[in-house]
């Protein structure tokens, strides 16, 4: 039975909906609805001018309507009389196949058609700044080596703690939060779920942090490298895979080494061999670039991956396998879409699956210090546009996530990078006046 928005309205006295979809560029779009409409939005959806989110429509096409998943809805603890809902994007009756909820559900029910059953774990790091983004907020917070600072990590325990009280509140059974490896750098972990609810999740975290940190007067941000020499915001996804009941994980086997059964290692398979082009997807903006392939950092190491290895405990790689039954891919950052990370996940590894790919051999070495001695393994690409044109040659990956999305964030995507290009800095003068 679906739950009625307009009976959850009423058993909790909300008076506002936020109907709320994700675009191409990880934007979040929403229509604030009196609780009084809801009955008919959650039947029709509410309606949008496409062209001015990033989908890749014009100011031709029909309206957009974004119909509420009310298995989604959640009450804001910080501000009850509004609830979030997700929603999914439908154009004339159909659903709208490059808007990026859609995709990921499409995927999630390819992998079911098989009795498989994504369940993921996400880590988004981000910074609180000033509101204006120039510098971090906390002027004490200039220790060499910032992480798990306990002096910091109370500094900011007011929005810290207000945003793990909503977790805890709504259920997502949160179990630790710390100052990171960067000044002005924090993370929090709440437990796995499936691949949809963690996507819904992380793009209501990233709501809510960004909320209850303006409450406080500050900023957060999630932009991979907001600050040159100190270390990045990576978003490392924790991956298994179950049967559909979710009783099995068909990643574990004590057996194998790190104990990542036959199967895992296929999927595994699947994300390195994809790994060049999906970066497209898990590092999405010009700026992820200066995270991964990064300078050593003050702290004395970047934590990102520059390289397509994998290896069992050990942070240096793209892929470490922390425990038995699962893989830690490392290589997303904090402007990682919500749900194409986790599209892109399933889309490369049932291809995985599909070619019994092997993850060749395991490196069990620093790469930060020993990376040089592996000669087989592709760079990571070293900016946007490498990693556009790897996406355009791996049409496999293309296919997987729908040929219209491929098309449509190839297009935008090279748009943003031609913009990029067009901008003129302060390296060229500096550079190339007297030249
Ligand atoms: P680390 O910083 O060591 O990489 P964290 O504790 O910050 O790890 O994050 C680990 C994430 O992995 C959490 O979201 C956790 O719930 C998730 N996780 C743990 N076990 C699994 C599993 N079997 N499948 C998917 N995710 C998992
Ligand atoms: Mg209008
Ligand atoms: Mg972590
Ligand atoms: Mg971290
Ligand atoms: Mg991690």
């Amino acid at each position: 039975m679906t739950l009625q928005l307009s009976d959850f309205a009423a058993e909790r006295g909300i008076r506002y909906f936020m109907i709320s979809f994700t675009d191409l560029f990880g934007g979040q779009r929403a229509k604030l609805v009196p609780a009084q409409a809801i009955a008919d939005m959650q039947k029709d959806g509410a309606g949008f001018a496409g062209f001015a989110t990033w989908l890749d429509l014009t100011p031709a096409h029909p309206d957009l309507f974004a119909v509420p998943d009310a298995s989604s809805v959640i009450q804001l603890p910080w501000k009850r009389d509004v609830a979030w809902v997700a929603a999914d994007c439908v154009m004339e009756d159909q659903p709208v196949a490059q808007a990026p909820r859609v995709m990921l559900k499409r995927l999630v029910e390819e992998a079911a058609a098989k009795d498989l059953r994504v369940k993921t774990g996400v880590e988004p790091e981000f910074f609180l700044v000033c509101p204006d983004g120039s510098r971090i907020s906390d002027d004490y917070d200039t220790a060499e080596k910032p992480c798990y600072d306990q002096q910091a990590v109370m500094r900011r325990y007011d929005v810290i703690a207000e945003i793990c009280d909503c977790m805890l509140e709504l259920g997502w059974k949160p179990y630790q939060n710390d100052h990171e490896d960067a000044n002005g750098q924090f993370e929090m972990n709440w437990e796995y779920d499936d691949a949809l609810a963690t996507a819904d999740k992380h793009s209501f975290f990233k709501f809510m942090v960004r909320s209850i940190a303006e409450k406080h007067g500050l900023r957060a941000t999630f932009m991979p490298k907001p600050f040159k020499g100190l270390t990045g915001s990576g978003c490392h996804a924790h991956i298994s895979v179950w049967n559909n009941k979710g009783t099995t994980n068909a990643f574990a086997d004590k057996a194998m080494p790190f104990g990542l059964s036959a199967q895992g290692k296929e999927f595994l398979g699947g994300i390195m061999r994809h790994a060049s082009a999906l970066a497209a997807i898990t590092n999405p903006t010009v700026n992820s670039y200066k995270r991964i392939n990064a300078p050593r950092t003050v702290s004395g190491a970047t934590w990102a991956p520059n390289t397509v290895t994998w290896t069992g405990n050990n942070r240096t790689h793209m892929v470490r396998v922390p425990a038995p039954g699962r893989f830690e891919l490392r290589l997303p950052d904090g402007a990682v879409n919500p749900y194409l990370l986790q599209a892109v996940i399933i889309a490369a590894g049932l291809s995985g699956l599909h070619h019994r790919a092997d993850p060749g051999p395991h490196h069990d070495i620093d790469m930060y210090k020993d990376g040089h001695t592996v000669t087989n393994a592709p760079k990571l690409p070293l900016n946007l546009l490498d990693a556009l044109r790897e996406y355009e040659k791996d049409t496999e990956l293309q296919e997987a996530l729908g040929t219209e999305f491929s098309a449509a964030y190839l297009k935008l995507k090279q748009r943003e990078w031609n913009s990029f290009c067009g901008h003129f800095t302060d390296w060229e003068r500096e550079n190339t006046l007297d030249i």
